[in-house]
């Protein structure tokens, strides 16, 4: 069989990332690595999780639990995302709030829903490699999104047009303004309205994936875009963003529950989305959720931020300490990620070559975060999931890799 005689052309951009590949070896035990950005499983609150299990199969929820159910989610965890939501500027009600297989998913529907082929989205440079992947499959082409740029809608417009041929529009910007993985910077309160003011004068949506959000050390809180385009079109009904939540950094991400708070026309958009794709997300997992939320969310919450926020300073004063002149690097206030900046001259891809083979240590090589892949020269570290004496070797491992 010639499979590729009968695929469709989306598969074109479909492709597995060398970077995922190298990263998958190195699962050996004497390599430090900073690579994965997953959460620490030492902390998952699996008692927890154990009793909203067994409360699930009990006679009074079983049925519930086992049978089919609506494609929205499960409605006692709306509910409780809706009084988080409130918590956060966010007033709205729980048919704005639409249940998916982790916040992946939201973005898997958002690009089926938004973008045409040859259509533009607008991303940070560099932006959540899981996000390029999730658009791409409906061949968009990416523009360079910088909210404090005064690129003119119209210049924008006209070049999304020459690009794909006549017929692409910008659609939407993506963005994280908490914490953004990779670079674990923020977004600054005018950074925002930057943003919702660009996206106005376009006439676009804006996609806000707020999966670390939740996940902040020190510093003031920033109200979410969506906050921002609520007060400023007087409620949730007339904006513009799509609020992309997830439990997979405060819970746990094995679960797969994520959440789009949106204006109900949306929803109801995503909603026939899910009726076609696999009709609605587990509701063992939204139960459970929903159970250890209620329980534990706030106290369990502030637990993982006190450890995370100890391995991030950690990292810092490690980076502070090795890095030779010239190595830049940001200071997070929550997340799990800082990104560093090393020389133009160094591909970081293949300093990962070098660093696991003479220093037995792993990054992320910045490049696959760009859209455009234009940059080589950063590496992204995730703290998340290291000891203090694996982030003081590691980083002295860097260190020396840099210096040579
Ligand atoms: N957005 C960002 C910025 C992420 O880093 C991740 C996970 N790495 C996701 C979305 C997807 O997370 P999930 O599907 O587990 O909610």
């Amino acid at each position: 069989m010639q499979w590729t005689d009968v695929l469709a052309t989306r598969n074109s951009r479909m492709k597995a990332s060398e970077i995922r590949e190298l990263l998958k070896l190195l699962d050996q035990p004497d390599i430090i690595s900073f690579a994965g950005g997953i959460p620490d499983p030492a902390l998952f609150p699996t008692e927890t999780f154990a009793k909203a299990f067994e409360n699930a199969m009990s006679p009074e929820h079983a049925a519930t639990a086992l049978q089919y159910s609506v494609s929205e989610g499960y409605k006692p965890l709306r509910e409780w995302i809706v009084g988080e939501m409130a918590k956060i500027g966010v007033p709205c009600d729980v048919d704005n709030i639409f249940i998916t297989s982790g916040s992946q998913q939201a973005l898997d529907y958002l690009g089926k829903l938004l973008i045409s082929p040859g259509d533009t989205a607008m991303v940070t440079w560099p932006t959540y490699l899981g996000a390029l992947g999730a658009f791409n499959a409906y061949e968009p082409r990416y523009a360079r999104l910088d909210p404090f740029s005064n690129a003119e809608p119209a210049t924008l417009q006209a070049e999304a047009a020459a690009s794909s041929g006549g017929a692409g529009k910008v659609k939407f910007s993506y963005l994280s303004a908490d914490f953004a993985n990779p670079t674990g910077e923020s977004l600054s309160q005018a950074g925002r309205e930057a943003v919702l003011d660009q996206a106005e004068a376009l006439g676009i949506a804006v996609i806000e994936d707020a999966a670390y959000q939740s996940l902040r050390f020190d510093g003031e809180p920033v109200p979410p875009i969506m906050a921002l385009d609520i007060a400023r079109n007087g409620g949730i009904e007339n904006t513009r963003t799509i609020y992309c939540g997830s439990f997979s950094k405060t819970l746990a991400p094995g679960l797969r529950v994520g959440w789009v708070c949106a204006a109900k026309d949306v929803i109801g958009r995503l909603v026939l989305m899910k009726q076609a794709a696999d009709l609605h997300s587990p509701t063992l997992s939204q139960m459970a959720t929903n159970y250890v939320a209620r329980a534990i969310f706030d106290q369990h919450v502030a637990k993982i931020k006190s450890v995370y926020s100890g391995r991030r300073d950690r990292m810092l004063a490690a980076l502070d300490r090795e890095m030779p002149a010239g190595v830049t690097f940001t200071r997070p206030e929550g997340g799990m990620f800082i990104w560093v900046t090393v020389d133009e001259a160094i591909n970081c891809a293949e300093l990962l070559a070098r660093a696991v083979a003479e220093q037995r240590v792993a990054f992320v090589p910045g490049g696959a975060f760009y859209a455009d892949g234009s940059r080589l020269n950063s590496l992204r570290l995730s703290y998340s999931c290291a000891n203090d004496a694996q982030i003081d070797e590691g980083i002295a491992r860097i260190g020396r890799l840099l210096r040579a």
